[in-house]
């Protein structure tokens, strides 16, 4: 899996070109060892919340979805676990339309609220889904997802590039960047 294309709208929305190779596995049913580990991972993950057409748990749902759409909701845990649960919940979505894009091309959708941590979140994301996908356990157990966000959440610290546009209505508004 490929992020080929990242659009930082100033909505505070992030628009993701994800492409997937015709030989990849698109889903996750015939590789259960991703939900697997990245629950393992990340625990609180499959507690979130997931608008599917069958209305599934997004524990369930994550047996059997698209490979974009479970990165899509790692981007999202990710930044969560950089804010520790605090602010204006961010949210997600997956598209694809293949009548008019290659097989395997998709758009990942997510809202951020710091453009700097949004794209280590991402690159994160991108890395954690490909070592799962390889199934090198080498590369899984290099990933040090604990230390790594907590360099994003020094990173934010720092950073104050934060988005431009406050999404909600009431939402305390948040400092521009500086430069
Ligand atoms: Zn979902």
């Amino acid at each position: 899996m490929n992020v080929t294309e990242i659009i930082f709208h100033d909505t505070c929305r992030a628009t993701l070109v994800v492409e997937m190779l015709e030989t990849d596995a698109f889903t996750t049913a015939g590789r259960p060892h991703i939900p697997r580990i990245l629950f393992k991972l990340l625990p609180q993950m499959a507690t979130q919340h997931c608008f599917n057409d069958d209305g599934l748990s997004f524990r369930r749902e994550a047996q059997d979805t698209e490979i974009p759409h479970l990165f899509e909701h790692l981007i999202i845990e990710i930044q969560d676990q950089v804010r520790r649960g605090i602010g204006v919940p961010l949210s997600g979505e997956t598209c694809w339309n293949w009548t008019v894009d290659p097989r395997g091309l998709f758009y990942v959708t997510v809202d951020y609220d710091n453009e700097i941590v949004a794209l280590g979140a991402i690159r994160l994301a991108e890395n954690v889904i490909n070592a799962l996908d390889s199934h090198d356990l080498s590369r899984i157990e290099a990933l040090n997802l604990n230390r790594e966000i907590s360099r994003l959440r020094e990173i934010a610290k720092i950073s104050r590039r934060f988005c431009s546009a406050s999404r909600l209505a009431g939402q305390i508004p948040i400092p521009m960047g500086g430069s």
